[in-house]
């Protein structure tokens, strides 16, 4: 999937838990969010040296594609905790944000059938998984999908 998908993706889930919050009344600052959000959509392909963020620093990117893999360590709910966590220490606001983002990017990779899948419980379950795949097979057969 492209950024600009992943982009708009994040963006949609962050604007429903800004109107989440604003039913709740909890003390989150709306810029911050999308800001951290935004980010955060594009962080897990930094494991791929032609994307946005891997193109800008493509020899680390390209290291970690060719150790670890794509779509494995940069697109797993470990990383995203640690990066959300890490991220809250200087702006709770971004922190959440980044962690919705890269949470939304993951969702949708799951989601996209031209992938083979994401290894998002890495490193304690390194096979990927096509969360598509899954939902197609639990469709009854009358509707004739090809899987
Ligand atoms: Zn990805």
């Amino acid at each position: 999937m492209k950024y600009k998908a992943h982009t708009v993706g994040t963006v949609v889930l962050t604007a429903g838990i800004i109107h989440l919050n604003n039913k709740i009344g909890l003390e989150i600052k709306p810029l911050y969010l999308i800001v951290g959000a935004v980010f955060g959509g594009l962080l897990p392909d930094i494991d791929h040296p032609r994307s946005l963020l891997g193109s800008a620093i493509q020899p680390v990117s390209t290291i970690i594609k060719e150790t670890i893999g794509h779509r494995t360590l940069t697109h797993s709910i470990l990383f995203t905790v640690i990066i959300s966590l890490f991220a809250s220490i200087f702006n709770i606001n971004i922190g959440i944000g980044i962690g919705l983002g890269m949470l939304s990017h993951i969702i949708l990779d799951l989601l996209t059938p031209e992938t083979n899948g994401v290894a998002f419980l890495y490193p304690f379950y390194k096979k990927k998984i096509k969360l598509l795949l899954i939902v197609l097979q639990k469709l009854p057969p009358q509707l004739n999908i090809k899987v």
